[in-house]
């Protein structure tokens, strides 16, 4: 079989000056194969087979190896925080820290942001309680916290929405006024920085995911970070079971240590990590230049004066002035083989099981249901081009620029 070359779908150049040549006219697509958001970004092999090999000749696979141990240390010296507990995925990292803190009852927390937030709670039986986010920052609106706050409530979580920081000097205040916990959901934030100041060090703890499809992978991974260490002890009990010493258990543990072989992916992912950015830095201010020219069309701007990790291209688009809805955009790059992702669409609030549990949420939500709506996720990373965004802007130009034969070809395929 002939073996099909990587970088194949770089290989034709396509420019649109009539809507039949998009590809939902029927056109050759802009990509001949599927381009995806959130590729995994990966660091040099070699260095991690090397380490796999290490790992396999010590028979240390797991259980706080020093591969782990080495790890937390890279993690805990970048975030500048007293303490890492790396854990085998981001969930089990907001599970254990939302236990460990003794959240019952109702905790807040964004209703745009990704189910696991929400989850992460309802496992343990606590409400989620669904609040509205800050139109600009897409990150929870103070002035809603504290309307939700009730005599049952017992903590705040935060989520650094596409790498953004969360208003954490206002939240902080309505935690230590009210007497609440405040921790944040940190996945979409590693090697980013609120006032100059690494993100990990805010509120009572912060998580991490290391998924394969956030900026900085461990295949799967996360990490609680925080300066308490009586906390972080806690915590390490938690991930291994709650077993204090050889046959001595002192609290209701799980089993959420990451591996050996995560943590060296880890280590090479560090090793990259600079790559990485300055990829998704290039990527951002290249999609930024060209998208501005497109009407009813913005990419939502990260802070550049800050550490930031780029992984997010985020673009809302505003019908009115587009012609086209966010909808029909995500379908007219899904002909052109470009996979575009509405997050968080439609709302955690109307997911399974709050949707049943909470059906009114949606009302006091007016900011969150207009943003997952109108916000698309676009493909960027170190495995996405310059070149490969201009084809992408290209067709989403030309599908603008054309919206009304764009809509009636829509409208025609959809009752096919
Ligand atoms: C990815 C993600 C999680 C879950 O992390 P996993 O490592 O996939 O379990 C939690 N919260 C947010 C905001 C995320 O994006």
């Amino acid at each position: 079989m002939a073996t099909i070359p990587r970088n194949s779908r770089l290989s034709k150049i396509k420019t649109v000056s009539k809507p039949e040549q998009l590809a939902l006219f029927g056109g050759q697509p802009a990509f001949s194969s599927r381009v995806h958001v959130g590729r995994p970004n990966i660091g040099d092999k070699a260095r991690l087979y090397e380490r796999l090999d290490d790992i396999l000749e010590r028979r240390w696979l797991t259980n706080g190896g020093p591969y782990v141990q080495a790890f937390e240390t890279r993690v805990r010296e970048m975030c500048n925080v007293k303490e890492c507990v790396a854990t085998c995925n981001g969930s089990i990292a907001l599970e254990i820290l939302i236990r460990a803190l003794g959240m019952t009852g109702e905790v807040i927390v964004p209703a745009y942001t990704f189910v696991a937030t929400a989850h992460a709670l309802q496992w343990q039986e606590i409400k989620p309680v669904f609040c509205d986010v800050d139109p600009k920052t897409h990150n929870l609106d103070p002035a809603r916290v504290e309307e939700l706050i009730t005599p049952r409530t017992t903590g705040i979580i935060g989520v650094h929405l596409w790498g953004n920081p969360c208003d954490v000097e206002a939240l902080e205040e309505i935690a230590k006024r009210r007497g609440l916990k405040l921790m944040f959901d940190a996945a979409h934030a590693f090697a980013c920085s609120h006032k100059g100041k690494m993100i990990g060090g805010f509120g009572e703890a912060e998580t991490f995911s290391f998924h394969a499809t956030k900026f900085f992978n461990t295949f799967e991974g996360g990490a609680i970070v925080t300066n308490d260490s009586e906390l972080a002890e806690k915590m390490r009990l938690m991930r291994n079971f709650g077993f204090k010493s050889k046959d001595k258990v002192i609290y209701l543990g799980s089993n959420g240590k990451m591996t050996e072989i995560c943590a060296a992916m880890g280590l090479t992912s560090f090793d990259a990590m600079d790559d990485f950015i300055a990829s998704g830095a290039r990527n951002y201010e290249h999609y930024s230049k060209h998208i501005a020219r497109i009407p009813g069309l913005s990419v939502v701007p990260h802070d550049t004066s800050e550490a930031c990790n780029y992984h997010y291209m985020v673009v809302q688009v505003d019908e009115a002035l587009a012609g086209l809805s966010r909808d029909d955009l995500v379908k007219v790059l899904e002909a052109e083989n470009v996979l575009a992702r509405r997050y968080f669409y439609p709302g955690v609030h109307r997911m399974e099981p709050y949707l049943s549990l909470q059906p009114m949420a949606g009302l006091v939500l007016p900011v969150t249901e207009e943003l997952s709506r109108t916000i698309m996720v676009l493909p960027t990373g170190d495995a996405f081009s310059v070149e490969e965004i201009d084809r992408l802007v290209n067709v989403v130009e030309e599908a603008v620029a054309h919206a009304p034969a764009v809509r009636a070809e829509l409208e025609r395929q959809s009752n096919a």
